[in-house]
C-alpha cells in the first residue's frame, strides 16, 4: 500500500537532514531516506570547514545566509556541533599571489560583499604566528570557522526527527516516478508518495537527475584528509594556502587536520576508496616546509570521502526544470558543509512559498538545459 507524506527527501548528509529540518519548521511532515546512516558519506568525514572565504561569486550569498546559522546552530539544533569561530585566512606565499587576492577582494567589495578582508604580512602573521616569515599577505574571513561534521549532521538529522519528520536509513529511495500528482518512491517493502521530492543524494544524485531526464556535468571524486600526532598548539584559523592544493586546521587536544583536494580514486557503489599515498605526502610535506612547528609530527590517519563534483564547481540548486515537485541540491564540489544549514532553510522557502529572499538563481539545474517546464516557480 501506498503511504502518502508531505515531502520525500532523498539523501541524510548535511543538505538533507536540513531540509527535512527546515520542512518541519515550515510545517511539513516530510520523510527522509538514506541508503546507509545519516552522514556516513561527504557530510560526516569532511574536514569542517565552516567558510565563506575564496567562494565561488554565485554561491556567496548562500554561504551568507548560512554562516547567519551557524553563528546560532545550537539554538537551532539543541546541539554546538563544535562549531567554534576563529575566521579562515588565504595565506598568499608571493607577491604574485598576493595580486590575486587584492584582485579578488576589490572584485567583491565591488559587488557588495565584505566578508574577505586584504591583509598585509604583520596581519597574517598576528593571525598565523608560525607561518613562514616570507609570505607577504592574503585574505582573511574573520566569521568563518569549523565544525564537527558527524557531529553536524547527527543533530540536524535528530532535531528533523523531533520535529516531526519520518527517518528511514539503511535503505535506499529506488524507483522514483511520478503519477497522479505525486511522487511515488519505493523504499525497501513500502511505497511513499508526496506531492515534492528533493533529490538530495550527494554523488548518487547525478544518477537520480538523469534518470528522471535531467542529466548535468557532475563527476564523482573522492577527497582525502589526513590527521597529524599532537603537536604544541600554534595556529587558531583555519589556514588555506593560495597557489596550492592545501588547508589545515588545529584541534585543541594539539592534532592538525591536512586537507586540500589531494584526490583518492572512489568506488561508489561499493561505498569505498583508494587513497592516493603520495599525494598525501606531497600535502604533509608542504605544511612541513611551512611551518617548522610540524616536523616533529607523524600522520597517524587518513582517509576520503566520496563527494558530486560539478563541471563549473557550483551545486545544482533549486526546482527541477522539466518537473513540477521535484528539487534538486546536489553537486557541492569539495565545499558543501558550510552551505548545509543555509541551503536547507532556503529550499524549504522554495518549496513552500514558491521563491526566497537569498539569491540562488544562478545554482539552478536550467544553466545545463533550458526549462520545459510550463509554471516554473522562480527564486
Ligand atoms: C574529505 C572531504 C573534505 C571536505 N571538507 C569540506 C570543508 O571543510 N568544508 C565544506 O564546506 N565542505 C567540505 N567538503 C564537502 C562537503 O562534505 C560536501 O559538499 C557535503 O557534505 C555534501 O553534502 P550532501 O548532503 O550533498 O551529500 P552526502 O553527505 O554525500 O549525503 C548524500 C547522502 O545520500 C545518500 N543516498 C544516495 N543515494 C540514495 C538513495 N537512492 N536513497 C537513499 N539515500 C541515498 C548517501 O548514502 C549519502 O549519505 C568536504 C568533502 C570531503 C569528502
Amino acid at each position: 500500500m501506498t503511504k502518502n507524506v508531505d515531502a520525500i527527501v532523498v539523501g541524510g548528509g548535511i543538505h538533507g537532514c536540513s531540509t527535512a529540518l527546515h520542512l518541519c519548521l515550515a510545517g511539513m511532515k516530510p520523510m527522509l531516506i538514506e541508503k546507509d546512516y545519516a552522514g556516513r558519506h561527504a557530510s560526516g568525514v569532511n574536514a569542517g570547514g565552516v567558510r565563506q572565504l575564496a567562494r565561488h561569486i554565485p554561491e556567496i550569498p548562500l554561504s551568507i545566509r548560512s554562516m547567519g546559522i551557524w553563528e546560532k546552530v545550537a539554538e537551532l539544533v539543541d546541539d554546538d556541533c563544535s562549531f567554534e569561530s576563529h575566521g579562515q585566512v588565504l595565506v598568499a606565499e608571493n607577491e604574485e599571489e598576493l595580486a590575486v587576492c587584492r584582485a579578488r577582494v576589490a572584485e567583491l567589495n565591488g559587488l557588495g560583499f565584505t566578508h574577505e578582508e586584504l591583509i598585509d604580512a604583520a596581519e597574517l602573521r598576528r593571525l598565523v604566528p608560525a607561518v613562514a616569515e616570507t609570505c607577504p599577505g592574503g585574505v582573511v574571513s574573520r566569521r568563518d570557522g569549523a565544525a564537527n561534521p558527524a557531529q553536524t549532521t547527527t543533530a540536524f538529522r535528530r532535531k528533523a526527527e523531533r520535529l516531526g519528520a519520518t527517518v528511514r536509513e539503511g535503505v535506499a529511495a529506488n524507483n522514483i516516478r511520478y503519477r497522479d500528482g505525486r511522487w511515488h518512491v519505493e523504499v525497501g517493502s513500502d511505497t511513499f508518495a508526496a506531492p515534492v521530492l528533493v533529490n538530495a543524494a550527494g554523488a548518487w544524485a547525478g544518477k537520480i537527475a538523469a534518470d528522471l531526464g535531467e542529466p548535468v556535468p557532475v563527476e564523482t571524486v573522492a577527497p582525502m584528509l589526513m590527521i597529524t600526532s599532537r603537536v604544541p598548539h600554534f595556529i587558531d584559523p583555519v589556514v588555506i594556502l593560495r597557489g596550492r592544493k592545501l588547508s589545515f586546521k588545529q584541534f585543541v587536544n594539539g592534532t592538525v587536520l591536512i586537507g586540500g583536494g589531494h584526490l583518492a580514486t572512489p568506488y561508489q557503489d561499493r561505498n569505498e576508496t583508494v587513497l592516493d599515498w603520495k599525494s598525501l605526502a606531497t600535502s604533509a610535506q608542504t605544511v612541513f616546509e611551512l611551518f617548522p612547528v610540524m616536523r616533529s609530527a607523524t600522520i597517524v590517519r587518513a582517509w576520503a570521502g566520496i563527494e558530486a563534483k560539478m563541471k563549473d564547481d557550483i551545486p545544482v540548486f533549486g526546482p527541477s526544470s522539466r518537473h513540477q515537485g521535484l528539487y534538486h541540491q546536489f553537486g557541492f564540489s569539495l565545499h558543501g558543509f558550510q552551505l548545509g544549514p543555509g541551503a536547507g532553510a532556503v529550499m524549504a522557502e522554495l518549496i513552500v512559498n514558491g521563491g526566497t529572499q537569498t539569491r540562488v538563481s544562478d545554482l539552478g539545474i536550467d544553466r545545463f538545459h533550458p526549462s520545459t517546464l510550463q509554471n516554473k516557480r522562480t527564486s
